[in-house]
């Protein structure tokens, strides 16, 4: 018997969990659950990460989490719990799987267009770091952190989930044609894994342009990776074309602990009427059952399901409106009664359970701690984001004032875009500029001469935040500013 941790969650989490609790409990899931406190309840005690210790402990030494949707209480420096549940324990893999239900009307199934997309997304880092500071009054900064170890791990993980799925492609979807360094990093690392597995097409593709196909071709696409923020939004996006996040299941994947749930939130405007659909909650409880090798239990539980949508049985938020709703229980009821029955499309076959090791991807070796010595490292420059409210032109004669023969002024923006040396009177200015100084020569600096250079323009202005101007193996490691 393998043992899990279950949490109900908030608002209908408790009602959805019981009828997919009951269902696993009719088709003699072997599975034990050891039940933990979590959830807004939980954060109303003082447990500021919405979980008592001995939950967090049950949690860890289980590996697996199955959890409801939960309430993020509302207020300013008031983190998520699941957000914090996922960034705890490293869940660097969030996994969406989307396939036409038939039953659940939507444009597609109804042109008989078939969806099965999976969606694989970054889910520690990119703006999702919640690194923002106020800069001014007028300019705030998120940080967007892009690493080469965070992608390389959820990258290899949907190489390898595409291997074993059979996948005819994966497609990596980014905006590297704008971020050209973040993004840019993203889609070298997805290169770098393509390599490995020659059998897999490898593809990329830009994400506006990722949405515009997936709305008219979603059958030309299979697993798509993508960045945290890119695929938060595809994925509802995926979501809406199977019928909505009440059929949007979620596995959140890392070496040592998962967590499975389901996509949508608490409801609060139904809870404890015992109408909610548990159909998200069922298809991420089948993914639990698959990860931890229950194959068989998830095959009839699913063709059960599928069975079940066919026949048109539905609950309140779906279905044909001329047919009377089932409520939660009766819905888990009418699916334990189709047990045994195999659905006309798209059925699971029966393998049999087998013993699962999930794959680790952990790195062999932390990249972090990899010996770059052979990389030629030069600090040729700074950027100074300063606030000001004065004309391009009085910033430059201000900053060109203290240059002490080491530096020179190169360009001047503005949200972006260059207003110094030359610039367009059109451009719209905010108050923080970003002042660009290299070395005269271009040569190489030291830390201290910088701080020199904040000494100066301290005097000046209010300096909001430096970046140092690296340049690796003769190749700037920073953009450039538009029209620079
Ligand atoms: P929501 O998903 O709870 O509700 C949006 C709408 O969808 C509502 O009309 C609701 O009745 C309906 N709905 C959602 N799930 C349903 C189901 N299973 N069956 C039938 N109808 C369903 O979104 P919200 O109102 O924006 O958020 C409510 C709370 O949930 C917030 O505190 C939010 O932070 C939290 N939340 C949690 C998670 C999670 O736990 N992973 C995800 C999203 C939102």
């Amino acid at each position: 018997m393998t043992k899990i941790a279950v949490a109900k969650g908030d608002g209908i989490g408790p009602e959805i969990m019981e009828a997919v609790l009951h269902i696993f409990r009719a088709a003699n899931v072997p599975l034990e659950y050891e039940y933990v406190d979590m959830g807004k309840w939980v954060f109303d005690k003082g447990y500021s990460n919405g979980m008592t210790p001995r939950a967090q402990q049950t949690i860890e030494n289980l590996g697996i989490l199955f959890k409801g949707p939960m309430e993020t209480p509302k207020g300013k420096g008031v983190k998520s719990v699941n957000v914090t549940a996922r960034k705890t324990w490293n869940t660097y893999a969030n996994k969406r799987v989307f396939q036409t239900l038939h039953g659940v009307d939507t444009v597609f199934s109804k042109a008989g267009i078939p969806i099965d997309i999976t969606i694989v997304r970054e889910n520690i880092e990119d703006t999702y770091g919640g690194i923002e500071h106020m800069l001014t009054h007028d300019v705030a900064l998120s940080r967007r952190f892009i690493t080469h170890p965070g992608s390389l791990q959820v990258i290899k993980y949907a190489f390898e989930m595409a291997k074993k799925k059979g996948t005819r492609r994966i497609t990596c979807g980014h905006k590297a044609n704008i971020m050209k360094l973040t993004d840019g990093l993203f889609l070298q690392t997805f290169y770098e894994v393509a390599k490995e597995y020659p059998e897999l097409k490898a593809d990329d593709i830009i994400v506006d342009d990722l949405c515009m196909k997936l709305v008219t071709r979603p059958d030309a696409f299979d697993v798509v990776v993508l960045t945290n923020l890119q695929g938060d939004i595809v994925s509802d996006l995926c979501a809406g074309l199977v019928g909505g996040l009440g059929f949007a299941p979620s596995a959140n994947i890392g070496d040592h602990i998962s967590i499975f749930e389901a996509v949508h939130g608490t409801a609060p405007d139904i809870m404890g009427k015992n109408i909610a659909n548990p159909t998200a909650l069922l298809l991420s409880g089948i993914a639990l059952l698959r990860h931890v090798g229950l194959m068989r239990s998830a095959a009839t539980i699913e063709n059960a399901l599928l069975y079940t949508l066919e026949q048109g049985d539905h609950t309140g938020d779906f279905g044909d409106k001329s047919v009377p709703a089932l409520n939660t229980t009766q819905f888990a009821d009418a699916i334990i009664s189709n047990f045994g029955k195999v659905p006309a499309n798209n059925p699971k076959p029966l393998l049999e359970n087998m013993p699962v090791t999930p794959t680790v991807f952990k790195l062999d070796k932390n990249p972090m701690l990899e010996n770059r010595e052979n990389t030629n490292e030069t600090i040729i420059g700074v950027d100074f984001f300063i606030e000001s409210n004065e004309q391009p032109s009085v910033v430059a004669a201000k900053c060109l004032a203290h240059t002490f023969g080491l530096f020179k002024l190169v360009t001047i923006s503005n949200r972006g875009t260059q207003v110094w040396p030359t610039g367009s009177m059109f451009t719209n200015l905010v108050n923080t500029y970003a002042c660009r100084f290299e070395s005269v020569g271009e040569v190489s600096i030291t830390q201290t001469d910088v701080i020199e250079l904040y000494r100066h323009l301290a005097q000046e202005f209010k300096v909001c935040s430096t970046e140092l101007l690296n340049v690796w193996d003769g190749k700037k490691a920073y953009s450039l500013a538009a029209g620079q």
